[in-house]
Order: structure tokens, then sequence, then C-alpha cells
């Protein structure tokens, strides 16, 4: 009897290996291609997973092995470049590949539909746009890109915001289009608004899909195939867009490549600007990285010349960079979010029918119950962190777990007159601010009032109606927006980021800060940057308002390269969580006595506790991987994966792995 063939299925599981399955004799052999999805028994249901390869032998018993239940393509799903990045993806970030190619589908395929489906012609046709006559550093950017075309090369486009970066990839994007290819655009989700696709279709007279988390199952399967197809000439999509097939494709843009939102921070953890790179480079095409405010890894790339460095030094067409001002909270106390020199600005900007926007990033009411008489404040009790108020409905909510108390009538210690509010969150300077200005229309964006699916558009809408009016939000409102009439941005309190325990977080206010004074003064009028701190002679602070982003960026490379952080060494992290705090600490305890196995180019520090020692209920500590190398990390990292696999523990408790971590604290 002839032996069966066995098939190597990768399945989404977190399990990080092939398994094997029988063919069955009613199917040829030949009609299989590697990339094609088939649908299997795996314990009591049926999952869909990727044939990889046919074999002949299995170190299962044979007659333990189950047969393929159906074959669901007729050609592979994934065209050839998209197969190789999730065999790269699933190998770099140590995860299962059958993990990751379920991450690359659309949810409908991942369900196991046909991948044909209805073509919604998405030809919108706007008023076109005129192209304005480009500045010479923008010339400059375009003539250089554009000699790049048919190769791979990776540019920073490195220009403050307003400085016409888009401008400078409609016109490349327009290079593209005549070179008969396709062309993928990759934003932060928070940037992906109706306003920002509206720029596109002004330009552009051709079919945009759009792919990002919003869209219903059956639009993004139809982006999807749109793209695959050849029929859509231009994607604009987030994170998981990386993975969308082409036809032909050309170019990739990435635009506010330092965002964090590139990189998932659940499961399958990948850095979604890193794999565009490297999808740019598995098609020798170009790819354009853009930002106001580059990453330490981008901006290190350029120094090395790795990365094509191109500047935009000044602000497009008329607007020109604020003036920063900062407010010494030490000796102008802010009431309720504002110091007085806040508030008569604030006043004197909407004199002027101008728009005010600010910022803080804290919803809720306030974030701290505090009992004034013993110091008792309300915590959660599944996670180690103050709860914050919120108002209307009142609550004490969770910010990590989401739980949700009643507020107290009294503390532990039956106080109950002495019970405050401290702090100062969205919510309550809202409230502070209709006190001090009625008649102003005041809009407030957080991640509460956008929860209701349109909600956020709702908002911007508004904000584009009034002429003067106040914005207030979170780091949502900070981003990629384009309000005409802002003159004026304060920022509420800029000294968290300053004194954190997270390697990156300096770096990352610094970005924000830059992002949000961005807001202000976009087109003619002149803008200010209020800055309210209780450190203004900070050398950080102090740097980036008066020297500059790329001067901030100098510092903070020589902090890191004095201390052998990213970019200088690598990083990876293996998180634990348990019910016991013990069994989480024993498993990492025992991944760090591998330190020994590796010589002295890998150190392994830790155990520590997370920031948030406990988080719903579990407890999460982790140990932190750092390599001079990143092949050497690579191999370091397979082993210990390996290894860690064949532990019994292993299995019983909550581990992963984060390879480049964006938050190692
Ligand atoms: P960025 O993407 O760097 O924030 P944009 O490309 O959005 O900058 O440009 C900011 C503003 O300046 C936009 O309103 C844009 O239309 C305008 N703009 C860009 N380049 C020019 C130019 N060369 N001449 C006139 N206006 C320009
Ligand atoms: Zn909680």
């Amino acid at each position: 009897m002839a032996s069966p063939v066995i098939l190597k299925i990768a399945l989404p599981t977190p399990i990080r290996r092939l398994f094997d399955y029988v063919l069955p004799k009613s199917i040829d052999l030949n009609m299989l291609m590697p990339g094609m999805r088939v649908r299997v028994p795996f314990q009591s249901r049926h999952l869909v997973g990727v044939f990889i390869a046919a074999a002949k032998d299995t170190s299962v018993p044979i007659d333990k092995l189950k047969e393929v239940t159906e074959i669901l393509d007729d050609s592979p799903l994934f065209s050839h470049d998209i197969y190789q990045l999730c065999l790269f993806a699933s190998d770099y970030y140590h995860h299962s590949l059958g993990d990751v190619f379920s991450a690359a589908m659309p949810s409908l395929l991942r369900a196991g539909k046909s991948k044909k489906c209805q073509k919604k012609d998405e030809l919108h046709f706007a008023i076109a746009d005129e192209w304005p006559d480009l500045n010479p550093d923008q010339a400059h950017a375009v003539t250089v890109m554009s000699e790049a075309l048919f190769s791979h090369s990776v540019f920073l486009l490195d220009g403050v915001t307003g400085s016409g970066k888009t401008e400078v990839y409609f016109h490349i994007i327009k290079k593209a289009l005549e070179n008969k290819t396709q062309i993928l655009v990759m934003l932060p989700e928070i940037s992906l608004t109706p306003q920002t696709i509206g720029r596109f279709r002004s330009r552009f007279q051709v079919t945009i899909a759009i792919f990002h988390s919003g869209l219903s199952e059956k639009e993004r399967l139809s982006s999807w195939s749109m793209a695959q197809s050849g029929d859509a000439k231009i994607v604009i999509g987030t994170r998981s867009s990386v993975f969308v097939p082409f036809k032909k494709l050309g170019l990739i843009v990435v635009d506010e490549e330092h965002d964090s939102s590139f990189k998932q921070q659940d499961r399958f953890r990948y850095q979604a600007r890193d794999l565009a790179v490297m999808r740019a480079r598995m098609n020798r095409i170009p790819i354009i990285l853009g930002s106001a405010t580059p990453s330490l890894e981008s901006i290190c790339n350029a120094k090395k010349k790795k990365y094509i460095h191109l500047v935009l030094k000044n602000r497009a067409g008329l607007a020109v960079f604020p003036n920063y001002h900062i407010v010494d909270t030490n000796h102008d106390k802010a009431e309720q979010g504002l110091s007085s020199f806040l508030h008569q600005s604030i006043k004197a900007h909407l004199d002027q029918n101008n728009q005010v926007m600010l910022f803080l990033n804290q919803r809720g009411f306030a974030p701290v119950l505090f009992c004034i008489e013993c110091g008792w404040s309300a915590h959660c009790k599944r996670c180690d962190v103050r709860m914050v108020y919120h108002h209307r409905p009142n609550h004490l909510l969770c910010h990590h777990c989401g739980a949700k108390n009643k507020i107290p009538n009294h503390c532990d210690q039956g106080h109950s007159k002495s019970l405050q509010a401290v702090g100062v969150g969205t919510q309550r300077l809202h409230d502070a601010l209709s006190e001090f200005f009625p008649s102003v229309p005041i809009i407030r964006i957080d991640r509460d009032t956008t929860k209701r699916k349109g909600a956020l558009v709702d908002l911007l809408t508004q904000i584009h109606q009034h002429e003067k009016a106040i914005l207030l939000g979170t780091q949502m409102l900070a981003k990629g927006h384009h309000f005409k009439n802002v003159t004026l941005v304060g920022v509420i309190d800029a000294d968290r980021g300053l004194f954190s325990a997270d390697f990156r977080a300096t770096e990352q206010m610094g970005q924000l800060l830059l992002q949000i004074s961005g807001r202000a003064g976009r087109e003619e009028k002149k803008g200010t940057v209020l800055i309210q701190t209780r450190y203004p002679t900070h050398p950080l602070l102090r740097t980036l308002i008066d020297q500059g982003y790329s001067s901030f960026a100098d510092l903070l490379l020589d902090e890191r390269r004095i201390a052998n952080m990213p970019p200088f060494s690598y990083f990876a992290l293996f998180r634990a969580e348990a019910y016991k705090e013990k069994t989480a600490n024993q498993f990492l305890i025992k991944i760090k006595e591998l330190e020994s196995l590796y010589g002295s180019d890998l150190t392994i520090l830790g155990p520590i506790s997370a920031l948030i020692e406990k988080r719903n209920g579990l407890y999460c500590q982790h140990v932190l991987i750092k390599a001079s190398h990143r092949a050497f990390l690579q191999n370091c990292l397979s082993d210990i994966v390996t290894r860690i696999e064949t532990w019994p523990e292993s299995k019983k408790i909550k581990w992963i792995v984060d390879v480049d971590p964006i938050h190692v604290v």
C-alpha cells in the first residue's frame, strides 16, 4: 500500500509549529500550492489553516492523523511576497506562523469565505485640487526619489508639520501611477480621517481603496480584493495594511513613521513600519518614511547612510513657525488645570475669533479620589492602580481592566466629609471652561466622547463648522488633523513624559509636544504654544523648545549610546502573568538562568515586576534581553523559545515574547 501524503499545515493557534494532516485520496496533490487555505479538524472544531508543504514523513503515528476536510482556494491566497513576509515575521517575532497568516488576512477569509467578492467601484469624483508649485526643498526631495523609482531605497522624509511632506508624497505617487504601479500609503489609525482620504481623492482620479479596522468585514475584503486584482491603484491603510496583496506594488509611503500605533501590542507583536521596509526590500521598490519627529531608530539609520535623509526645513506656503512660551506652574498655579496666564491667553485668542486647542492626557474627571484626613485613595481591586473619577454618569473607573465602581460615601477609615477628587481630567477641564467661557463651543475629543461609531467624525466636523471654539482632548487630538483656525495650543501638563521609567518616554514626550505644537498656526495665522510645567529649566524640554527636534533627538541618542540602549543595542522582552506572583517569578528566573549559555554578548535583566504589578488579578513580571547584535539576539531567542516550550510550566502560565518592544516597564 502506498503511504499517504502528509500535509504540513499552519494553524491559527499560539503553538509554534506546523501540524500534520493526511491528504484524502479524492484530492490530487497537484491541485495544492503553498499559500492555499484548507479546512481541517482540530480538537473538537474545524480551523482554517494554510498549506505549507507536502511530506512523506511524520513524527505522529500515521493512524492518529486526520484528513484535510476541504481545500478552500484554487490558487494561493498569499502572493509570493506576502507569503515570504509572513515567514520572515513569524521567524523574527518568534510567533506561530499560523497566527501570522491569520493576522495577514481579512476576517472573512480567516473564517473560510471565498476570496471572490462583490467589487464596489470606489470612484469618487471629487473636485480636482490644484497642484501648487513645489518649494526648493520639496522639489529636491521629489527629484531624488524619482531617480530611485525602479530600485529599492529607504527615504526618511524629515520635515516639520506643515512643511509639505504630503505634497511630496503626492508628486511621487503621481509618478508611480504614471509607471502603472500601485501604491500603499500607511497611516496611524488616528490620522486616517475622511479629511485625509478627501485630500487624496481630490488629487487622484483613480480607484482608492481604504483598509482599516473601522470598516465592515465585507468592506475590508473588498479593499483587499481590489488591491490584489490591481483595480485599486492606491491603498490607504493602517498597521495591518502592510499585509495587503498587490498586483504590482511600486511604492510604499509610511506617514508618521515614529507613531507607536504601528507596533501591534498584543498577540502577534509586529512593527508594521519595519515590516514595510522589509517588504519594500523584497520587492525592490522604494519606501518613504515621513515624519516631523522621526524615531531615533530611523534617525540613526539615516546617520549610518542606510536611509536617504531628505529634510524639509521650512513650513510650506505662508505658514510660519509658532512662538513657544513656558508657564512655570510653581509660581502661576494651575487652578483646575489652567494657570492665569493660559486663561488670559485663551480669552485673547477667542476675542480674535480664533480657535484654541488644549491638550491633557488624562480622560475622566479627576485621576484620584483622595481622603484628605487619612490619605486613603480609591484603588482597583484587581489592578495595582488608582481608579479614575468619572462624571455623568458618576462612577470610579479602572483604566486598565475597565472595572466600574460606585463612588464610595466614605473611605476605608469611615471619613465621609473629607473625600476629594484630586487632579484634573478632560471632563473637569471641560466643566471649568464652560463656566469661564459660557458662550463658546467646547469640543472634547477623548476615548469617552468618541466611543460611538462615527462620533469622532461628527466632532471633527463641528470643529470645522465653528469659527471660534475651544478644542480639548487627549493625544487623540494631537495627531494628523489640520484645523486652520487654531492659533493657540495649550499643553496642560508637560511633566509626565519627563520622569518615566520607560526608556522611550522622553522620546515620545518630545514627539507629542511637537505634534501638538504643529496644530498651531497651520496657515497664514501665526500660532502660539503655551506649555505648563513645574520644571521650566529641564534640559530636554529647553533643547526641544530652543533648538528643535533634531538637537533634542541628538541629545537623546547620546544618552542611549552611553546607556547602550536601542538603537545601539537590541531588546526583547519575556513577560509572564500568573495569579500567584511566585509562579510568574519562578518561570522568569528559569529564563534568566539560561543567560550563561550565550556568553557575554547577551544580557538578561530581571525578573522585575511590571510598572503596574497587578492587572486584572494577574501578577505581571518580565525579563529584558539585551544584545549588541540583532542576528545574535535572534539566534538566542530561537534557542530560548525552543527550550521554554519543553518546560511543563510553559503550558500553564501566560507568557509572551516581545521583540523590539515599545514599552519595557
Ligand atoms: P505636512 O504633510 O508636512 O504636514 P502638507 O503637505 O499637508 O504638510 O502641507 C501643509 C499645507 O501647505 C497644506 O495646506 C498644503 O496644501 C500646503 N502646501 C504644501 N506645499 C506647498 C507649496 N509648495 N506651496 C504652497 N502650499 C503648499
Ligand atoms: Zn482594574
